[in-house]
């Protein structure tokens, strides 16, 4: 199958699309899109692969233009939590196999990236429920003799430098170094690891979580949108009998919001902000367009993200890309950047 080809090509790495509903501010705005549509795969095949934008005509009478972009999963506005977990369950599940999996969210500022990856207590995103299933999933294996330790940390990368999000300490002003080891694991130094190895740790965590990155409310300067947060879990088994060892690395990723600042009008701390994220976001499309064309160099160093997840990216490891998008035309110009970037590196 020609799907398959292509997916052996690009190696290890794909995109998923995922388009928000329109929210109910926004539909009580009659300003709200007449220039920009959107054509999902027809209804009914929420899991197609194509999406076209069609931006309509300007007062100058130019003819509407249209932009088709294939991924390798369209969810149109409709699609569940639960839905889309689906798509990527198995992603997860290789983690305990001992892969190294990094998936990430990345849109403009109030696209969905964190209703995708955290999401509410009603509607648990990405990283409670692989929490879950990787949870499930080594209390079923204890059967066959496996025993597992898992380790999470949650961190928050901001002007190209690391804070702890875990740490207890009001004032996190420690440097946080990061190194790789032969094996391919990654300590970031004076970084607070909590065993997530029973069910009440994996909730308090998550409270935790919201709690930095809580959902909605997205005024455009939030902290949140202008940091990048990575939760990582590592998964280390042991098979009791065989002697069998594994580790695997599940990486989560919410993106800064990629909406280009104007790094022109800024000044201080926010031409600073603009730039890092600017910077960083370039990084990473680049290390993921090396590694879809199979480059020799991959240039994991221009940022501290590339840098941290180094690892995780390289070699034979798994990386999944959201393209969180808003529907209305408001947004109709980053939408196209978003999906362009997302084709990029598809
Ligand atoms: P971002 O993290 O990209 O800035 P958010 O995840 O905070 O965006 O989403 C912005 C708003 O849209 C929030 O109020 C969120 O609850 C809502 N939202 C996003 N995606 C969905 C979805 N798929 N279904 C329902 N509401 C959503
Ligand atoms: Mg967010």
């Amino acid at each position: 199958k020609l799907h398959n080809i292509i997916q052996d090509l690009k190696g290890n790495i794909r995109v998923y699309c995922r388009v928000r509903p329109v929210s109910s501010s926004e539909a009580s705005d009659s300003a709200h899109d007449s220039e920009m549509s959107l054509d999902f795969p027809a209804a009914g095949d929420l899991l197609g692969r194509g999406l076209t934008v069609t931006v309509n005509g300007n007062l100058s009478g130019q003819a509407p233009q249209k932009h088709s972009f294939a991924f390798d999963r369209v969810f149109s506005p409709g699609t569940t939590q639960d839905m889309v977990f689906d798509e990527l369950s198995e992603l997860v599940q290789s983690a305990l196999d001992g892969h190294k999996v990094c998936i990430f969210a990345y849109g403009q500022t109030g696209s969905g990236k964190t209703f995708t990856m955290l999401g509410s207590r009603e509607q648990p995103g990405v990283i409670p429920r692989a929490m879950q299933q990787i949870f499930t999933s080594g209390q079923k294996l204890a059967a066959q003799d496996w025993q597992f330790n898992m380790q999470a940390s949650m961190l928050e990368i901001y002007n190209e430098e690391i804070r702890d999000l875990l740490s207890r300490r009001k004032d996190d002003s420690k440097k946080h170094q990061v190194t790789h080891d032969s094996n391919g694991l990654t300590t970031v130094s004076d970084l607070t690891l909590v065993d997530v190895n029973r069910p009440e740790a994996v909730d308090q965590l998550l409270a935790q979580a919201m709690d930095k990155r809580a959902v909605g409310c997205t005024a455009l300067n939030e902290q949140s949108s202008r940091s990048h947060m990575v939760f990582s879990m590592r998964i280390e088994g042991h098979n009791t009998s065989t002697d069998a060892k594994v580790c695997g690395v599940l990486n989560l990723i919410d993106l800064a919001g990629s909406e280009r600042v104007k790094e022109s009008g800024a000044i201080g701390q926010r031409l600073k902000e603009a730039q890092a994220i600017n910077k960083s976001l370039s990084a990473l499309g680049d290390v993921i367009m090396a590694l879809a064309n199979k480059q020799e160099h991959v240039p994991f160093r221009n940022s501290k993200l590339t840098y941290l997840l180094q690892p995780s990216l390289g070699g034979d490891s798994k990386t999944l890309m959201f393209l969180n998008v808003a529907p209305t035309r408001e947004f109709g110009h980053e939408s196209l950047c978003s999906l362009r970037f997302g084709s990029k590196v598809n």
